[in-house]
């Protein structure tokens, strides 16, 4: 490749202007370093701007080892990441761009103002102080290379109308597949993937499920509080579990508990294996216990309707559904219930079973599972193990994590890592 007279030469390139790469962009003009960031859309931080609707949960206020569990079986890979740039140095950093946070009851910590756009200021101005040279609708749309030797290496960028920006250090902060129209829309996975990189399955996670029932459209709105969810398969192993609050939508099932156990349903469901949702509807009580329950609550409102007494465990307008699923007929009078209807109703406390059909779409997602394979990148440095002086950092990774804060924990974290020298 020729360079143009005077045409210069960027210490760094960094390739979109999201969580991670305002951050790396910062943080690499900081350690003095000149920085272009190139970002396609018209301006910088879209999603951040609607994170935690629009309240930006930034982080999480638990230890490193609860950070760790949060990303599944790829947590251990960030382990360098969250020590070196931890949760408490996302929070200082806010702080001293005036961003006061709160920690809720559950860990969760926010911007004090509840405004996420508060914590994208917070990074513009980080930008602006260090210097670096920002460019609007600049889409980049393949990463220049030389080779050396076996050895590979970065030399610039080319953008979509055919200009070329060179530079010594490029860092891919492209994020993931989900919530395309804030920019996000897989182009990093195409450019890692065109110098050599192995691209892990693409899911959505994050995401509500749609069901086989259609009784969910009718429930929609209802909430199943503090219940224990299992996700089954047609071997009947269990895949994964969690619990927390359910709630019903128009097309199937969301809420944070089922948020979180999207993404290794979706693998499976990508897989073409069939899987079932489990909810212990009273996860407090074993069966025997919930048996006992029942024939003594039957015996106090023996000439109550089923119905009504079912209602003071269980929301109302779940209750006819509850029954139609148990097979037993709404309008029985407590004392008319059967051994076998009770203990039907004992096993569809304890086992409410739905189908699941497919997620909602990687457009409602809110991080994509997959991405850039973990086993070609440096823990250490984030430096491609396949391209010299190509670097990674956020969503793009193959990391996603749990809703609560870690999503962005990890960007900034990934970020700090690829901006050391
Ligand atoms: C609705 C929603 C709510 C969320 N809430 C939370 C939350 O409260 N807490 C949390 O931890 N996580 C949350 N997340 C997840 C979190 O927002 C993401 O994980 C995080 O923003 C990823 O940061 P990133 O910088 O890697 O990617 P992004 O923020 O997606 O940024 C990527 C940038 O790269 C640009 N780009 C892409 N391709 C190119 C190209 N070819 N050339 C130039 N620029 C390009 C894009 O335009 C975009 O600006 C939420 C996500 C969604 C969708």
């Amino acid at each position: 490749m020729t360079r143009k007279q005077n045409q210069p030469i960027y210490d760094v390139i960094v390739i979109g202007g999201g969580a991670a790469g305002m951050f790396v962009a910062g943080r690499s003009a900081e350690n003095g370093a000149s920085v272009i960031l190139l970002e396609k859309n018209a301006k910088l931080g879209v999603k951040l701007g609607i994170t935690g609707n629009g309240r930006c949960n930034i982080t999480h206020s638990g230890n490193i080892e609860s950070f760790i569990n949060s990303y599944g079986k790829n947590g251990k890979f960030l382990y360098r990441a969250l020590t070196e740039f931890s949760n408490q140095d996302t929070i200082s950093f806010l702080e001293k761009y005036n961003v006061k946070v709160i920690i809720e009851n559950n860990g969760k910590v926010f911007p004090a103002n509840g405004k996420s756009e508060s914590v994208v200021k917070a990074f513009q101005q980080y930008i602006e102080e260090n210097n670096v040279k920002v460019r609007f609708h600049s889409h980049v749309e393949s990463i220049l290379v030389e080779q050396n030797g076996n050895k590979k290496y970065v030399i610039g960028v080319k953008l979509r109308y055919g200009e070329t920006i060179l530079g010594k250090k490029i860092i891919l902060a492209t994020g993931g597949l989900s919530y395309p129209k804030t920019g996000s829309s897989g182009d990093g996975y195409e450019m890692a993937k065109s110098l050599g990189h192995t691209i892990v399955q693409l899911n959505p996670a994050l995401v509500a499920l749609e069901t086989e029932e259609v009784f969910a459209k009718e429930l929609q709105g209802v909430p199943l509080y503090g219940v224990k969810v299992s996700a089954i398969d047609s071997n009947r192993k269990k895949i994964c579990s969690g619990e927390g609050d359910v709630m019903f939508t128009h097309f199937g099932i969301s809420g944070p508990v089922i948020l979180d156990m999207s993404g290794i349903i979706s693998t499976r469901l990508s897989e073409n294996e069939k899987v079932d949702v489990s909810i212990n509807l009273l996860p407090g009580k074993n069966r025997q216990e919930l048996d006992v329950m029942l024939t003594d609550e039957f015996k106090i409102s023996k000439n109550k309707i089923l119905d009504n007494v079912l209602s003071g465990l269980l929301p109302k307008s779940f209750v006819p559904v509850f029954l139609e699923h148990a097979n037993v007929p709404i309008e029985l009078k407590c004392n008319q219930i059967s051994r076998i209807q009770k203990d039907k109703i004992v096993e569809t406390l304890a086992d409410f079973r739905i189908k699941i059909k497919k997620t909602r779409p990687l457009e409602e997602a809110m991080v994509t599972k997959g991405g850039v394979s973990l086993k070609e990148i440096d823990p250490y440095t984030m430096e491609s193990k396949l391209v010299k002086g190509l670097y990674f950092c956020g969503e793009v990774i193959d990391i996603d994590g749990k809703t609560g804060g870690y999503n962005l924990q990890a960007s900034f974290s990934t970020a700090h890592l690829a901006s050391q020298k």
